[in-house]
């Protein structure tokens, strides 16, 4: 009886590996494959769980920070940049420059309508002013670009000749 019973005691002991083995080994492939591998080790090998969440956390919360003061930023120009508008709205104004110097700076209201000549670099180029509208009437230029830009009647808006090295804008003074 008591060998018998050793010999069970061992077949246990010997079961209990046998169903241990393949328990250890299915632990151990998950981790070893390639797309929860890393993940795992990663929460695994923590050795405080509150480390990450912490550090989460302030990440977010400097994220949070981050986003508030650019949109703070963002609204604070835009405030100095409405009441700047509202404190000195001028008129809007015809700026002409040609070979890198200016030519034209006067209000838009104030030019008569008709044609202004602009000498550039390949020759001379003609801006019309109509109804508050400018447009580049003819240039020497091959591409016609600042031709085809049309009419601009918005502060802001642009008209460049590059090849004649010419740019008309309005800008708001
Ligand atoms: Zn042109």
């Amino acid at each position: 009886m008591d060998a018998a019973n050793d010999k069970f005691a061992v077949e246990t002991v010997l079961a209990a590996r046998f169903v241990h083995e393949p328990v250890a080994k299915k632990e151990a492939k998950p981790s070893n494959s390639p797309v929860s591998g890393p993940k795992k080790h990663a929460r695994g090998f923590s050795l405080c769980p509150n480390q990450p969440r912490g550090n989460g956390g302030n990440s977010r919360r400097f994220r949070l920070v981050a986003a508030l003061s650019v949109i703070l930023a963002v609204a604070a120009g835009g405030i100095l940049a409405y009441s700047s508008g509202i404190f000195r709205e001028g008129p809007v104004m015809l700026v002409i420059s040609a070979k890198g110097q200016s030519v034209v700076s006067r209000p838009l209201k104030q030019i008569a309508e008709g044609t202004i000549p602009v000498e550039g670099i390949l020759g001379t180029t003609i801006v019309e002013v109509k109804q508050g509208r400018v447009h580049v009437l003819n240039s020497p230029c091959e591409n016609h670009i600042c031709m085809n830009t049309g009419w601009i009647s918005n502060p802001g808006q642009i008209i460049v000749c590059l090849p004649n090295e010419v740019v008309v804008r309005l800008v708001k003074e």
